[in-house]
């Protein structure tokens, strides 16, 4: 068997469009322009990358962007100011503070002083809260694309079982959490877990998020199995720096039911779904019926 190639460029893409027509119909009947701000603390050369291509991407859809770069020593104090004065500012519906933050500054403190609402990164405390006990929520952005692509290629996911390799606050345990809200059967697998190839063969959803190149390979795959693949490690083969997911693609198309590349799955549908987050906020704040497909 080879697998269907899950494509998330294409995928995302089709989502931006839906947010764009969103954003137009806003702006002619309401008045209204979704606007996302993105801060940004320090010089971190992968961050900065990420910041702008969110800005354009925003920018492409019609929204407004407002860019706040920092520098690598503010102060906690002045960061929590212009946090509040972005809670504060009308025209801010969504509000991103780019991670990882400097040392010296407490992500807790800062994640949890943006207001729920514009959290469009889903990463607030309160958001979490929502999430696990099945309410509306601002839902992290990766998590939220992998859904949007399984159900994309399944219709309904209920009953199957579900892995998810890693349990980090961003990925792993938000992703555990739309799986159950969408009826799997959920097992979240992390460094401790035991005999994990045999619990990889169990799923028919396999969602990995650890960080460790290419570590899942073809025969821990379940034949038939749908592959998210989150991981983004970047490695050097044949004397060329090349990006490979978590699991052994070449390995486990050949498996698996339907996949997703790195790069090219699951990456491009993270700004996507920030996007359409954005535009769920300033619906939600401005009490208008919130676009259909680009939230959980
Ligand atoms: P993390 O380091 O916070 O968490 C990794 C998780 O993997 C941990 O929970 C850990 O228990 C688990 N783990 C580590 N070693 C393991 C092993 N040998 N077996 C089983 N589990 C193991 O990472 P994260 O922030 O969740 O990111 C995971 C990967 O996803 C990274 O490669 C990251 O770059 C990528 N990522 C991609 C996107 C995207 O847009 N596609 C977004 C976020 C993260």
């Amino acid at each position: 068997m080879t697998a269907k190639i899950i494509d998330g460029k294409a995928f995302a893409a089709t989502i931006r469009e839906k947010v764009a027509g969103h954003v137009a119909r806003l702006k002619e009947e309401h008045g209204i322009t979704p606007g996302l701000a993105v801060v940004l603390v320090g010089e971190d050369p992968a961050s900065q990358v990420y910041v702008r291509s969110k800005g354009k991407q925003t920018v492409e859809v019609g929204m407004n962007s407002f860019e706040h770069k920092l520098d690598a020593d503010t102060s906690e104090a002045d960061l929590l100011a212009l946090i509040d004065t972005l809670n504060k500012d009308d025209s801010v519906h969504g509000i991103l503070v780019q991670l990882p933050l400097p040392k010296h500054l407490d992500e807790d403190l800062v994640i949890n002083s943006i207001s729920p609402e514009k959290d469009v990164d889903g990463f607030h405390i309160s958001n979490v809260g929502l999430l696990g006990t099945g309410q509306k929520s601002m839902v992290p952005c990766t998590p939220l694309g992998s859904l949007m692509m399984l159900r994309d290629h399944h219709g309904s996911l209920s009953g199957m079982n579900a892995v998810v390799i890693g349990r980090s606050n961003i990925v792993g345990k938000p992703m555990a959490q739309l799986l159950l809200g969408d009826s799997c059967t959920v097992t979240i697998a992390h460094s401790r877990t035991k005999d994990l190839a045999e619990v990889v063969r169990r799923a028919d959803i396999v969602v990995a998020a650890v960080g460790r190149p290419e570590m899942v390979p073809g025969d821990w795959i379940k034949e038939g199995a749908t592959v998210i693949d989150v991981g983004i490690n970047r490695i050097e083969r044949d004397g060329k720096n090349v990006l490979v997911g978590d699991v052994d693609f070449a390995s486990a198309k050949e498996v698996a039911g339907a996949i997703t590349p790195v790069p090219g799955g699951v990456g491009p549908m993270t700004i996507a779904c920030l996007l359409a987050n954005t535009v769920t906020a300033c619906c939600r704040s401005n009490d208008l019926s919130e676009p259909e497909g680009l939230t959980a």
